[in-house]
């Protein structure tokens, strides 16, 4: 069984946050004073922090886009409320959404292993991660998907990639386990006796003992079969 990540590795969130910041920042730009540039790297900045507080199970998802969109205009004194904050990240997210795609190698990689079982195990929120795989048209190649909001456990940890075993009703040492964070998505599946596969999509050329790397999915097949 092959497990992927979703994130970088299948959708390109990256790209899809970017723009959504740029145009959230174009209507915005009367109140927040930032470049193009340091918007992009403040907004990452902020969905990390926030992210990383929601993963611990802290917070809630929709609190956690509360904060970010308050930290953005506390920055410039501007207190919001809740209605406020929903209100903003709304126009955010509509932007967000609108421009998920996959990677081009995606639909080429997925054809070529039509006779595998494919699942997912993802970070992050359940509802928006289906909503990612169904709305770029993916959803139904993937028998399981495990995302970690509802078995409140986020990878690195063993529990997520081991529950996503007992449900596929596999063996982690008969699975592989594809992302593009070293240390979330391959080490860590490594850990619980998976094979990682590390999509280094920069080919920094950056190698680990012990760590299959590919630099695009059109080179998955070759190490898989
Ligand atoms: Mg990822």
């Amino acid at each position: 069984m092959i497990f992927f990540d979703i994130d970088q590795t299948l959708i390109n969130h990256q790209q899809a946050q970017d723009t959504a910041a740029l145009l959230f920042l174009q209507q915005f730009s009367s109140l927040l004073p930032y470049t193009s540039e340091e918007f992009c790297q403040f907004w990452q900045a902020v969905m990390e922090r926030h992210f990383a507080t929601f993963m611990r199970g802290e917070i809630t998802f929709a609190e956690h886009r509360r904060r970010r969109i308050r930290e953005l205009f506390q920055k410039v004194k501007l207190c919001l409320t809740d209605d406020e904050a929903d209100e903003r990240f709304a126009i955010y997210l509509q932007h967000y959404e609108d421009n998920w795609t996959l990677f081009d190698d995606v639909w080429p990689c997925l054809n070529t292993l039509s006779n595998r079982r494919l699942g997912i195990i993802s970070n992050g929120n359940s509802e928006q991660q289906a909503k990612k795989l169904r709305q770029t048209g993916i959803a139904n190649r993937f028998d399981i998907v495990v995302v970690s909001e509802e078995i409140g456990v986020s990878k690195p940890k063993p529990g997520i990639f081991l529950s996503a075993c007992r449900r596929a009703g596999v063996k982690a040492r008969e699975c592989t386990y594809v992302g593009d964070s070293l240390q979330n998505d391959v080490l860590a599946a490594q850990a619980v006796g998976m094979k990682g596969i590390w999509l280094n999509r920069e080919g920094s050329g950056y190698s680990q003992i012990g760590v299959s790397a590919i630099e695009n999915l059109d080179k998955l097949v070759a190490v898989v079969s």
